[in-house]
């Protein structure tokens, strides 16, 4: 199956050159020229990953990217941004980004990170040491126990194992997870987050969930 990107960029001239590279290695491409011709795109047709600048005219890419995970969370997006401090990349994560990628970027790093999401986003089952969470059945055992989540625990439970070995922020959870409801607080994460570690963790020699102080939670063995 073809898989198809958007790509969202009003550098015409770029806009062309990502055309012409994703195109050459097997991708259909459609592109945007701003954020409102961007969000009308994905109204109409699901692409399979997003492309994202963030300078954008009529609609930010940072409004675009908080209205894609808000409406289809399982889309991944890659931020292609000339804005490349530390600060701006953890912006970007935190609005829900998959991943960064800074201006000027090389084409063949950008083919890699574009494969790597969309391979991480169509994984059937996720698996962190003896835990597995399946994503069509929706059942999560660790060792031979089935675990009972609610819809939320689920959620936050597959951003974690999805991104196993990295640390996730309280804001990156908060964004990712809670995006609709913009009055909750970061507080919510922790006491989710203790829900989490009881169902998945309580009993079990190694715990999978890990909090780092000061910085968010990891999942790792
Ligand atoms: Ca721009």
């Amino acid at each position: 199956m073809i898989q198809r990107i958007l790509i969202v960029e009003d550098d015409l001239a770029l806009q062309e050159y990502l055309k012409d590279l994703l195109v050459d290695v097997g991708f259909a491409v459609d592109s945007a020229g701003d954020g409102a011709e961007a969000l009308a795109h994905l109204k109409k047709s699901k692409p399979d990953i997003v492309i994202l600048d963030l300078g954008l005219p009529k609609i930010s890419g940072e409004t675009v990217c908080t209205e894609i995970k808000r409406k289809y969370l399982n889309i991944p997006v890659i931020i292609l941004t000339a804005k490349s401090s530390t600060s701006d990349i953890i912006h970007g994560l935190n609005i829900g980004a998959d991943d960064y990628l800074p201006k000027p970027f090389d084409g063949n790093e950008l083919i890699a990170r574009i494969k790597a999401r969309l391979r991480d986003a169509s994984d059937t089952k996720l698996q962190v040491g003896d835990l597995e969470l399946d994503r069509t059945t929706l059942e999560i055992k660790r060792g031979r126990d089935f675990i009972n989540l609610t819809p939320t625990e689920f959620k936050l439970l597959e951003y974690l194992m999805s991104n196993k070995g990295r640390v996730l922020s309280r804001e990156m959870i908060l964004n990712r997870i809670w995006l609709t409801s913009p009055d909750i607080e970061t507080r919510v994460v922790d006491v989710y987050m203790g829900y989490l570690r009881k169902k998945i963790d309580m009993g079990h020699e190694k715990p999978l969930i890990h909090s780092m102080r000061g910085f968010g939670y990891v999942m790792k063995e």
